[in-house]
């Protein structure tokens, strides 16, 4: 474990600043501390809105990330408010959750962290508190306090397992004061609490104490086989995706569906095959283990009580498609058999009678992680970020199992600890501090033609309200600067770029799998990429001719296609968008090739939304007129053509557009952006089928 500190950028630091910069430095090492998880503190003099000199800690903020924590991240609390708590025998969670709001030096600052006591009741200055993998190897393994003591003999004191909050924290106090030689405490199946007169003395404790943990355990496990030998390898990196992108719609489906099969909540799963999950769970002895339970509440609001773990039917080979469907029907049967684990598992710890509709988690039977040996690992999460959240938390909970099994035998949190995680109140809120669902939040959207004009607007719009974005176009560095726009907007994995050429029935197909790989399925599809050719009838080529029909026509049909296969497969609904024109209705003079093509893409619209109703698949079509804005279809020579058609010159064409309309209003490609969302979102649930004009009002348009 490398120690991170540097004194040149720690000097000029002090208070506050200090401690973001040390929290920072813990936060860094996700083999320290998980997403969220962990928290720092510093007691110090500070003065008060009155003038006067008090006592106060300054403590890490529910819902606050270590890794990036800044100074607003750490509430003050009153020590002389707090210290008489100590004298207290017990005290109910949401009592000391109201007792500690009163103690907030400024009362508009984030609810302190649901283990503050453990810092305050403790008399340092500096105190960390880690969950870090090294130590839950220790604590996590059948006989834990003997291999705890062995590492650290009287430098630690031991507290046994305890769901957090005021007796906790009382027993960590109690323990310090019965250990004086400690320079830490192990939390068994929780974590480590070290501190210091400064605040590097205790960030190096941390690192000190973690290292030697995790020396100890290498030392063990030194010559011994931990997971036992391969029983199923992996299948070649190719086969493994292919089989992603057969199985993780109707997973996806399932998991948005819900066990009761009414729910309709926002699901992504993110893939991973790295090579420990590969390893792990390709072992002899890695299903059973991973069966095992989580390590910690931490990993378990995460992760949940277990993985479901695929079997591989016998005699499958994963490499050919009868494989790839007989793993699907029997991934099926093994997502009712964790259903029904889980509802037992809620029933046996519930107290009173036996419902479903127990508190928390009883409505949600669902896994979050979906282990498949020879192919790899599905998180699932309300976003993108969430699932890569939950990805990364599973291979910390591979990296404490061989630890532990380096070890000796690994003990997880007991399933009733784990109920009584997943149905704690104070756990429930720090897990609920995520911004609200938007329109299309969890949903994901593939849309053609995005690099510009239209496409472009349509990907930003969907974007800022929550969904993820495959950005796709014949130009591809147009793609990429859109995609990366979008993920610094919103956040990395919310969009990614990919070269399509919708006329090219294999990268489409490509385009598809790419992102189902990305997130598991597909909810939105706007099938925009369009291309307009002008010349009159008797001088048009045939090339021509059928440029605009492979690209207007047979491209919408291609990328219909694959999205009524996926969304039947999904069978959660979902929704085609066709980008047609204005022209399908009132056809204007040298545009046969593209008003065509149009005409056809939008009957093809229209028979999506009839073959795809009995599914709850919608499709519905776009009539925009005259978006000029940043648009590849209004190329130079399309306008000058055009202004001839129109007999104006092409510089007045705008003009002559906006004039034509009856609301006498220019088009912009944000005005699309905003219809192609109502028709995307729940919101226009009730409409299939339909013509929606973006025009100003063109009369010949009118759709009848
Ligand atoms: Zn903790």
């Amino acid at each position: 474990m490398d120690n991170l500190w540097r004194e040149d950028e720690a000097r000029s630091l002090e208070g506050i600043d200090l401690l973001v910069y040390r929290s920072r430095l813990i936060g860094r090492d996700s083999r320290l501390v998980l997403w969220g998880g962990g928290n720092t503190s510093l007691k110090h003099d500070e003065t008060d809105f009155r003038g006067r000199s008090v006592r106060v800690m300054r403590i890490k903020g529910s819902g606050t990330d270590l890794k990036s924590i800044g100074p607003e991240g750490f509430p003050g609390i009153r020590l002389d408010d707090l210290e008489p708590l100590l004298e207290r025998q017990a005290m109910e969670d949401q009592e000391m959750v109201d007792y500690l709001v009163r103690c907030l030096v400024d009362p508009g600052s984030l609810r302190p962290s649901i283990e503050t006591l453990l810092h305050g009741f403790l008399p340092f200055p500096h105190v960390d508190h880690t969950h870090a993998d090294a130590v839950l190897a220790l604590t996590n393994t059948v006989d834990g306090r003997r291999h705890v003591r062995e590492v650290y003999g009287e430098e630690s004191a031991w507290v046994p397992y305890r769901r957090p909050g005021f007796l906790l924290s009382r027993q960590v106090a109690d323990a310090v004061r019965s250990a004086p030689k400690a320079r830490g405490v192990v939390l068994e199946k929780h974590g480590l609490i070290t501190w210091g007169g400064t605040a590097r003395e205790s960030y190096e404790t941390t690192i000190a104490m973690n290292t030697r943990a995790e020396e100890h355990a290498r030392d063990r496990a030194r010559g011994r086989v931990v997971f036992g030998g391969m029983a199923v390898p992996a299948i070649d990196p190719a086969a493994r995706r292919r089989v992603v992108t057969r199985l993780a719609p109707p997973l996806r489906g399932r998991l948005a569906r819900g066990a009761g099969g009414e729910a309709r909540r926002p699901v992504v799963l993110k893939f991973d095959d790295a090579d420990d999950i590969l390893e792990f769970i390709g072992s002899e002895a890695g299903p059973q283990l991973a069966l095992a339970g989580p390590a910690t509440p931490d990993h378990l609001m995460y992760t949940r009580p277990r993985p479901l773990v695929a079997r591989i039917p016998p005699g499958a080979d994963l490499r050919t498609e009868e494989g790839i469907a007989a793993l699907g029907k029997s991934l099926a049967a093994d997502f009712d058999k964790y259903n029904d684990w889980y509802a037992l598992y809620v029933r046996k710890h519930t107290a009173g009678p036996a419902t479903a509709a127990g508190p928390g988690p009883a409505a949600d039977l669902d896994p979050r992680v979906i282990l498949i040996p020879g192919v790899g690992l599905l998180a699932a999460g309300r976003d993108g970020r969430r699932a890569a959240m939950v990805a990364e938390i599973y291979h910390h909970t591979i990296a404490v199992l061989r630890a532990a099994s380096g070890l000796g035998t690994y003990e997880s949190l007991a399933l009733k600890d784990c109920f009584d995680i997943e149905t704690w109140p104070l756990e429930i809120y720090r897990m609920s501090l995520a911004p609200p669902g938007r329109d299309l939040s969890g949903r994901v959207a593939l849309v053609t033609g995005a690099a510009g004009g239209i496409g472009r607007a349509i990907a930003r719009r969907f974007a800022a309200e929550g969904c993820h974005v495959a950005v796709t176009d014949r130009d591809e560095p147009g793609a990429r600067a859109l995609a990366d726009e979008l993920g610094s907007a919103h956040g990395p994995g919310r969009a990614f770029a990919t070269r399509l050429d919708v006329a090219d029935e294999a990268d489409v197909r490509r385009a598809f799998d790419q992102t189902i790989l990305a997130w598991g399925g597909i909810d939105i599809v706007v099938s925009n990429a369009g291309f307009a050719h002008a010349a009159p009838v008797d001088r048009m080529a045939l090339a021509d001719w059928e440029k605009s029909f492979a690209v207007n026509a047979t491209g919408h049909f291609l990328v219909a296609r694959e999205t009524l296969r996926i969304l039947k497969d999904q069978n959660t609904g979902g929704t085609l968008i066709v980008n047609a024109s204005k022209n399908v209705l009132a056809p204007g003079k040298d545009f046969a090739a593209y008003s065509a093509a149009k005409a056809a893409a939008t009957q093809l619209a229209r028979i999506v939304a009839i073959e795809g109703g009995e599914h709850g698949i919608r499709a519905n079509i776009l009539n925009p007129d005259a978006v000029f804005q940043d648009s590849a279809l209004w190329s130079a020579e399309v306008r000058e053509e055009r202004a001839r058609a129109h007999g104006i010159a092409p510089g007045d064409l705008e003009e002559f557009y906006r004039k034509r309309n009856l609301l006498r209003t220019r088009v912009t490609a944000e005005d699309v952006a905003e219809a192609a969302l109502w028709l995307a979102s729940d919101r226009s649930a009730k409409t299939t089928g339909c013509i929606l004009t973006i025009d100003g009002g063109v009369r010949e348009g009118f759709p009848r």
